[in-house]
């Protein structure tokens, strides 16, 4: 294995950013290879945990020769993002400098070839670190960006164009759901990951071996030791499943028997009012239509001083806040329902 330190150049004179890439060099010319990130957006991190106990299990198989393809790892993916606290919270999402979040304009090549970026040039220093990660994962077959939702069961954002063909993957990591889209995404790494792909012909893009996802790994706070570990386990299913690296002791995964829906299906279901939510269901629950999922108590301690959300139609929650207060407007759940929203999306769901 070897490990290198990116630099990215901070936005004022010395100011710059460091985070460590590892590469483990595949024994086979034709395996496919893969690349591992996480905390795109700085403070996600059960994925970064889930690299930390993925890693000993890789050292080991490097040390037998059973890295078969090559596999580039990178545990904390934005120094940026890491570091900015405001007034004691962190917040890893949107760049102080910009307002952009770090998960979207990100570079569409028209090839799946990293010298036609553009070169980077001093400032903004988000612009710099996404043209470095694309440059970092292009032409690796199988990309792998590892994000969490607030509260959530582990699931999978995947290009339409590489279902079912993932559905193993998805198996192997043991998710509980997969959530298809197409079209744009507002250029998130995923959408960076898989475009050039998607502008070749298909028997070149060989669509089917190829593996693109956002990872969202269940909310914020499930950073656990066995969490953690059963990630780790659920990744290293993923590799051995796709060739990557060689493990005669783990089993196909079978086949994939969680929710799988297109993005137009998602209920991003919002409260009219401001106030504290009281929630009635958790992610991973189905619910009916017009099934009560959360009461909003905006006007405590008055009649008719709170009001109730209800389903717009049956589905399984997929997410929740981990917050409590809520502003009018704010999202209070997600849900995969049954059939197309009738407020359905496309592109990105969140800012
Ligand atoms: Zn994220």
């Amino acid at each position: 294995m070897h490990k290198s330190i990116e630099t990215i150049v901070g936005d004022t004179e010395g100011v710059s950013y460091e985070f460590p890439v590892f590469r483990f060099s595949g024994a086979s010319a034709g395996a496919p290879s893969a690349y591992l990130q996480a905390a795109l957006h700085g403070g996600e991190l059960p994925g970064v945990v889930a690299i930390d106990a993925l890693m000993p299990k890789l050292r080991r198989a490097a040390d037998e020769g059973r890295v078969l393809g090559n596999i580039t790892v990178v545990p904390w993916a934005n120094p940026i993002g890491r570091a900015q606290y405001q007034f004691g919270d962190h917040q890893g999402r949107f760049h102080f400098g910009t307002r952009n979040n770090f998960n979207r304009d990100f570079p569409l090549l028209e090839k799946p070839d990293a010298s036609l970026l553009p070169p980077e040039v001093p400032g903004p220093a988000d612009k710099s670190l996404k043209r470095r990660l694309v440059a970092l994962s292009m032409g690796h077959d199988i990309v792998l960006d590892l994000h969490c939702d607030d509260e959530g069961v582990p699931y999978l954002y995947v290009p339409a164009q590489l279902w079912p063909a993932m559905a193993d993957c998805a198996a192997a990591m043991g998710v509980e759901a997969v959530v298809l889209w197409q079209g744009a995404s507002g250029g998130a790494f995923e959408e960076a990951s898989i475009h050039p792909y998607l502008q070749m012909p298909a028997g070149e893009a060989k669509l089917d071996q190829r593996v693109v996802t956002t990872v969202e790994y269940r909310g914020v706070v499930d950073v656990e030791r066995d969490l953690a570990q059963a990630d780790a386990d659920g990744l290293y299913r993923l590799l051995v499943a796709r060739g990557v690296v060689d493990d005669k002791t783990i089993a196909a995964p079978s086949a994939f028997a969680g929710v799988v829906a297109p993005l137009e299906n998602i209920e991003m279901v919002t409260t009219p009012k401001a106030g504290a939510v009281l929630y009635d269901v958790k992610p991973g629950d189905r619910v009916r239509a017009g099934q009560r999922l959360a009461t909003i108590v905006h006007a405590p301690g008055e009649k008719n001083g709170s009001l109730e959300i209800a389903a717009p139609q049956a589905g399984f929650v997929l997410t929740r806040r981990s917050i409590r207060v809520l502003p009018a407007g704010g999202d209070v759940i997600k849900l995969v329902g049954e059939r197309r929203s009738a407020d359905a999306r496309t592109g990105a769901l969140e800012d």
